[in-house]
């Protein structure tokens, strides 16, 4: 990654490797390959490949103080195109057992990845890991299909028991309005106490985030329910339309910032001033440190001058902006050793994670080196600090 030489080659290769159908190419069967991207980019960007190392890497994170961690099972199930449908015995088309099969195998998955967190913790749900009938369903913009709402009310009831929580992963535009929807139709289903059960991700970058966000906070003040909102930039500017992205990097930041500060300022949208805001939660994730510090400022004055907020966590990418994420470690462990308690309410600091073999990451770790490519150049004050620090002490 610091070697501009070796970078295009490196990504190169791993492109090859993500999307090769060859035996040769597949980590979990060749042996060289999988020791080779264990060493160089899994064991950096993943949390394990079974439930022993996850819960090695999991202790170890919380170890260094983070509060909590999310966790996501990054198998992608993929169907072969030919058994997706069936015909039943009036002669029209339903979809294969095989289909139905894929949610029941995404439900074992996603419960398994809940049981490796514990309570206070967050499960990463991806629902278009359920296949074909969450997927055309969603791309519809159809209510969720009973197999798929039944998977996912058990997942909830599950989060539920065990004190964890859930959110709902963003998607591109195609598929997100949908699974807006759905997420609205699952919080006003499970989001019945004061603190949410589960999340919707808000993509900041969208032209449309401030009107969806305003139509998630009206919706909970109408109707009771509360609302989780994490509050993402948007990974899919290469892939997207390019015409629903805000036009220019400086907009995107003003809408994320502003969305974070309408719910944590708890602002009515303004054709909605006269409901109350409904009880809410805000979990920012970013690597932007100036995002953070904005959002986490205004918590803090809020707190400080008793006016109400919502609850307010943060979290970065394991491997990546560990910088800011130590930051916000260290401040959480100051505030709760100061006497004053006031500053007590610091946010809490996450760390997410995926879980998966090398093959099943590949994809996961595909975009997260593309996302790297201008990470050595961003973090380059912290290589100057590092190296300020080592000479410190082995000189000071
Ligand atoms: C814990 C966590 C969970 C995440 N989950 C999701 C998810 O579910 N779905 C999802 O889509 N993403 C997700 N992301 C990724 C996220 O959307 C961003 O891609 C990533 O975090 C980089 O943005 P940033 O806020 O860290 O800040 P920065 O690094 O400051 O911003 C980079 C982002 O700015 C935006 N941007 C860049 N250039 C331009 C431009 N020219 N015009 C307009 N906008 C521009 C893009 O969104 C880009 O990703 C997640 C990130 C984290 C930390």
């Amino acid at each position: 990654m610091s070697s501009k030489l070796f970078l295009k080659p490196a990504l190169a290769i791993l492109n090859v490797v993500t999307n090769s159908k060859s035996a040769l190419f597949n980590p979990d069967r060749n042996f060289v390959l999988n020791k080779l991207l264990r060493w160089t980019v899994y064991d950096h960007f993943c949390a394990g490949t079974n439930r022993e190392e996850v819960s090695k890497t999991v202790a170890e994170i919380k170890k260094i103080g983070y509060q909590g961690v999310i966790l996501g099972y990054s198998k992608e199930i993929v169907l072969d195109p030919n058994e997706k449908l069936a015909h039943d015995d009036t002669g029209s088309t339903t979809y294969s057992n095989k289909c139905y099969e894929m949610v029941e195998e995404w439900k074992k998955g996603t419960l398994e990845t809940l049981s490796m967190v514990g309570p206070g913790d967050f499960l990463a749900v991806k629902l278009t890991g359920a296949g074909p009938i969450a997927v055309d369903s969603m791309a519809d913009r159809n209510p969720i299909p009973e197999s798929v709402a039944n998977a996912v009310d058990e997942i909830c009831q599950a989060a539920k028991d065990q004190g964890s929580r859930l959110w709902l992963d963003a998607e591109q535009q195609v598929l997100q309005h949908g699974l807006d929807d759905w997420a609205i139709e699952i919080m006003r289903r499970h989001n019945r106490s004061n603190a949410p059960l589960v999340y919707n991700t808000i993509q900041g970058y969208l032209k449309g985030s401030k009107a969806n966000a305003d139509r998630h906070i009206t919706l909970a003040a109408q109707e009771g329910w509360s609302l989780g909102i994490k509050l993402v930039r948007g990974a899919y500017i290469e892939h997207e339309t390019r015409s629903l992205i805000h036009d220019t990097k400086e907009e995107t930041d003003r809408s994320y910032d502003q969305i974070a500060n309408m719910m944590l300022c708890r602002t009515m949208p303004d054709d909605a001033k006269d409901l109350k805001f409904p009880n809410a939660a805000l979990f920012l994730a970013t690597h932007n440190a100036a995002s953070a510090a904005k959002a986490i400022a205004t918590h803090q004055a809020r707190l400080l001058s008793h006016q109400p907020t919502v609850l307010l966590e943060c979290g970065q990418i394991q491997g990546m902006a560990d910088e800011l994420s130590c930051e916000l470690v260290q401040n959480y462990e100051r505030a709760l050793s100061d006497s004053s308690a006031a500053n007590v309410s610091v946010p809490k600091a996450f760390k997410c994670m995926a879980w998966g073999s090398v093959a099943e990451c590949m994809q996961y770790l595909h975009r997260r080196a593309i996302e790297n490519k201008g990470a050595v150049e961003r973090t380059q004050h912290m290589v100057t600090a590092l190296r300020q620090e080592l000479r410190r002490r082995v000189f000071g």
